[in-house]
């Protein structure tokens, strides 16, 4: 993945750092100011002025959050960014700062839930509308594009059913209608997939995932274009999403580990994977790395390995899916994900519960489906839970 002149990754997320203080600190310190002072009246109107860059207040910038984005940024590739207070404000941020009443965006129709309502329940009162594509039908999406199409919203691989979108041939539609593309790319981390290479314009995550990687923070990156960005940047500062510093700064530290974190996460799922495809108790296993998944190409080709997710349907539906989660010793009974805890979640009863049947059917929940977010404990201590959870078969 390495280009000409570019940092590599991992030091990257290691070295890029805020300049030391007169302390001679080792490990960037946590900055918890509100506001920073001037020099003179003459800097704190250059500053307003935007004439020159400086922090003036937390709101808009702080030592800890520029860190975080200045390593994002070369992570993922991206001009430009801003952190935000969560996963959501990001996903919202970045589609109110560029829309106006009368868009439309066109996204894909597995969505996280709470993105599915900002389109579906919060859009629509501004004006803004919206259409849902599917992933599996490519040929589809172009005739869906409307005169006043503004934004292409897309998460992939998908929540919970791992479907993938070629992000190159999203790319080129983009290109060709003249179209904002927006990429959610929070499950495959900027480690696995940096869709900026395929002509994604905005790319947001929820850092809460595998960039905080150990359950304990919530925020969110909105990276992307710098014109953009700017346009973006000023419905921020005056609506205020930030992100503390304090998140900021474990975030940052989070970060030095992503590429052996995600390495280990990938190595496990792919292990468990294999163990539940060779389970008579399991129906069908959905792992992008494996050969079975009908999108295995085209995952070998955009991802580095095939995440950190596995899903997988349990043979008798619902009511062995509840007792499957009930028997579990180990893995985490939760509703989040990309955490070094090992985690099972039954998308049917929780995450995806309000969708109506054919909803769920249309975005691949099959009422047996388990997602399990694989941790970073010993492999064969969470397929051994998983084992003696699906019970003797
Ligand atoms: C969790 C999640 C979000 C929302 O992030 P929060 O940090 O919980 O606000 C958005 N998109 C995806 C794909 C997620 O998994």
């Amino acid at each position: 993945m390495q280009e000409e002149n570019k940092p590599h990754f991992e030091t990257a997320a290691i070295r890029i750092q805020t300049g030391q203080t007169s302390f001679r600190e080792h490990s960037v310190p946590l900055y918890l100011t509100s506001s920073f002072t001037f020099e003179d009246s003459e800097q704190a109107r250059a500053m307003f002025a935007d004439e020159i860059g400086g922090n003036i207040y937390t709101r808009f910038s702080n030592p800890n959050t520029t860190e975080l984005i200045e390593k994002l940024c070369v992570l993922e590739g991206t001009e430009d960014g801003i952190a935000t207070a969560s996963g959501m404000a990001a996903m919202f941020t970045s589609m109110a700062g560029l829309l106006k009443a009368g868009d439309h965006v066109l996204a894909s129709r597995s969505l996280f839930g709470s993105t599915h309502q900002i389109l579906t329940q919060i859009f629509p009162r501004w004006g803004i509308a919206h259409s849902y594509a599917d992933i599996n039908q490519p040929a589809a999406w172009e005739s869906l594009i409307r005169p006043e199409t503004k934004m292409i919203f897309v998460e992939t691989p998908s929540n919970p059913s791992l479907d993938l979108i070629d992000l190159e041939w999203l790319g080129r539609l983009a290109e060709k209608h003249n179209l904002i593309l927006n990429v959610d790319n929070c499950f495959a981390t900027p480690y696995l997939q940096q869709p900026a290479k395929y002509g994604a314009h905005i790319v947001t995550h929820s850092v809460t995932k595998f960039i905080d990687g150990q359950g304990r923070t919530i925020g969110g990156a909105i990276l992307g274009r710098k014109d953009l960005i700017r346009e973006i940047r000023f419905f921020a500062r005056h609506t205020g999403p930030s992100m503390s510093p304090f998140n900021a700064w474990v975030l940052s530290k989070s970060l030095e580990t992503l590429a052996v974190r995600m390495d280990r996460h990938c190595e496990n799922a792919l292990k468990l994977a294999t163990f539940l495809e060779s389970h008579p108790g399991v129906e069908k296993v959905i792992y992008p790395f494996l050969p079975s998944h009908p999108q295995y190409e085209l995952a070998r080709r955009q991802m580095r390995h095939g995440g950190p997710l596995v899903s997988f349907v349990i043979e008798g539906g619902q009511s062995r899916a509840a007792s499957f989660i009930d028997r579990l010793q180990m893995v985490s009974r939760t509703s989040n994900l990309g955490d070094t805890r090992s985690i099972a979640t039954h998308p049917a009863s929780t995450t995806h519960s309000k969708l109506t049947d054919a909803d769920r059917a249309s975005v691949g929940i099959a009422p047996g489906l388990i997602r399990i977010s694989v941790g970073l404990e010993y492999v064969d201590d969470i397929i051994g839970d998983v084992r003696q959870a699906l019970g003797n078969r």
